[in-house]
């Protein structure tokens, strides 16, 4: 048992809710006792309260009914009130001893032995009292007799250890209100019933609060179940399995939310892990081609001596990998500082009419050597945006070289942009080599290029539209491709006006 005791942590939540559960329980129960004892009480009191009147009036009648058959003087009436008190009237002689049995038989059955009876004066003066009333209970009884106004009154008093009520009538002496009665019973048989009550709904309620917390304590168990399966399945996840799901079928709502949340997160994470291992592989895998060509050119070269042409045209090839190289590395950094550190743009408003045409002009000659017609068409009015020049004018340059790039000499690209309520809406269209349907959705993805037959011999690393779309979205923008192979695509981007 001590052990076990030892065992409950007093900061769980099944110990918290056990205690939760029999607190509440015990603070129901404890009102509702009180209510009942206090019920029980008022009722036990006014039937207690009633009986007292009861006898009341039958000792009034007793002293009534005896009082015509004796002499209508003080001895007659004495005799009357201590055979109703005393249980023996003053000897009336022979020709009454028969009447005087009868009294007394009748007393017998008023069963007044355990009460206590007085007459008073209606000043408080006691003229006769039971056998059991000495003279240390008797000023308890007659104290504040004297202001009694209403008809009947009733009290409590306490005398030594015994709790006693009382009641106090008015006794008529030939139509005169002549004497105070008083009737007095001991409270002690009704308390003793009242407390025996009590004790049993206190011993009932112990076990029944323990039953509670224990209750309370299963019920917890039962309901958090689900996050001891998620704990254990929490604790076993590692990069390597990330295909543990808890099952959701038979938990309850509120914990199917946070079951759900982790199993997505799971599965996020899954995602995450497959995505850099994928990325890792696609970084490595771009860098060791420059690689190998370095290393495959230099070893090549140290074979033997060569020409010094040779050697110059080896250390050509040497730089222009380590510029791919570093390309790539510079287009990881930014992406990587796009999505990380954003706070590194630098906003500012910026009147796309004149930025657009400032891009055209830099681009126009790339093109005009490729012998592809560049248009600018579209609003010539100023357009505010909030854009970082520098990051929005690479982003254009990116997907403009990109429809030089997939565009063959004699080809057109229209770059057209246009008001569309709070939107600006700018179209890159080339009548290029298209993309394939399936590719369309991938190549926006991070180092994705497609295969193309006559593709040009400077194609990129496939970063280009990552760092396109980074750069959008850090402009609260949109970017979308229509395309069609071997007729064209058509990029367009979507700004928020100021
Ligand atoms: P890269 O140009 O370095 O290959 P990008 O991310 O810029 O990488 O482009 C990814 C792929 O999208 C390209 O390889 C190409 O297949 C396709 N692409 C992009 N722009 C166009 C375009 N204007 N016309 C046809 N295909 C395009």
């Amino acid at each position: 048992m001590l052990e076990r005791i030892k065992k409950i942590r007093f900061d769980s939540i099944k110990f918290k809710f056990g205690l939760f559960f029999t607190s509440a329980l015990a603070v129901i129960l404890v009102f509702y006792m009180v209510v009942v004892y206090f019920g029980q009480r008022y009722a036990l009191y006014r039937d207690f309260d009633r009986k007292l009147a009861e006898k009341a009036q039958g000792v009034t009648n007793a002293i009534n009914s005896f009082l015509p058959v004796l002499e209508d003087d003080k001895r007659g009436f004495n005799s009357a009130v201590n055979t109703v008190f005393l249980y023996e009237g003053v000897p009336l002689g022979d020709s009454y001893a028969e009447v005087q049995e009868q009294w007394l038989k009748k007393m017998t059955e008023l069963n007044l032995r355990d009460d206590y009876i007085v007459l008073a004066t209606a000043e408080g003066e006691p003229v006769a009292s039971s056998r059991n009333l000495n003279k240390e209970i008797l000023p308890h009884f007659l104290l504040g007799v004297e202001s009694l106004e209403k008809a009947v009154l009733f009290q409590s008093i306490q005398f030594a250890k015994q709790r006693l009520r009382l009641i106090t009538v008015p006794y008529y002496y030939k139509n005169k209100r002549m004497y105070l009665l008083q009737v007095g019973s001991s409270l002690s048989p009704m308390n003793k019933i009242l407390y025996g009550r009590m004790l049993f709904a206190l011993t009932i309620i112990l076990p029944v609060l323990a039953f509670a917390g224990l209750l309370g304590g299963m019920a917890s168990e039962r309901i958090l179940s689900p996050m001891k399966k998620l704990t254990g399945i929490a604790r076993h996840i590692t990069y390597k399995d990330l295909s543990a799901r808890v099952q959701v079928e038979h938990v309850d709502e509120e914990l199917r939310y946070l079951v759900e949340a982790f199993n997505e997160m799971i599965s996020r994470l899954d995602k995450s892990f497959r995505y850099i291992a994928q990325f890792s592989s696609n970084v490595a895998h771009e860098l060791k081609t420059p690689l190998t060509i370095i290393k495959g050119e230099t070893e090549l070269a140290l074979m033997q001596k060569r020409e010094s042409q040779e050697y110059q045209r080896v250390i050509k090839v040497t730089q222009d990998e380590a510029d791919g190289m570093l390309r790539i590395v510079e287009d990881l950094l930014l992406l990587s500082r796009l999505e990380y550190q954003p706070q590194v743009l630098n906003f500012e408003r910026l009147n796309f009419s004149v930025f657009i045409k400032g891009v055209y002009e830099q681009i126009k000659k790339t093109a005009e050597r490729k012998n592809i017609s560049l248009k600018l068409t579209g609003n010539e009015n100023p357009v505010l945006i909030n854009a970082d020049e520098v990051h929005l004018k690479r982003m254009f340059i990116n997907l403009i070289n990109n429809a030089v790039k997939f565009t063959h000499p004699g080809g057109r690209i229209i770059i057209t942009s246009q008001r569309e309520n709070k939107k600006l809406k700018v179209a890159i269209k080339d009548t290029g080599v298209g993309i394939k349907p399936q590719d369309l959705e991938k190549i926006f993805d991070r180092f994705f290029h497609a295969d193309h037959l006559n593709q040009d011999k400077e194609s990129g690393s496939g970063l280009g539209l990552s760092i396109v779309q980074s750069i959008i979205k850090i402009h609260d923008g949109d970017i979308s491709v229509e395309s069609q192979p071997q007729k064209g695509s058509t990029f367009t981007i979507t700004l928020p006006i100021v």
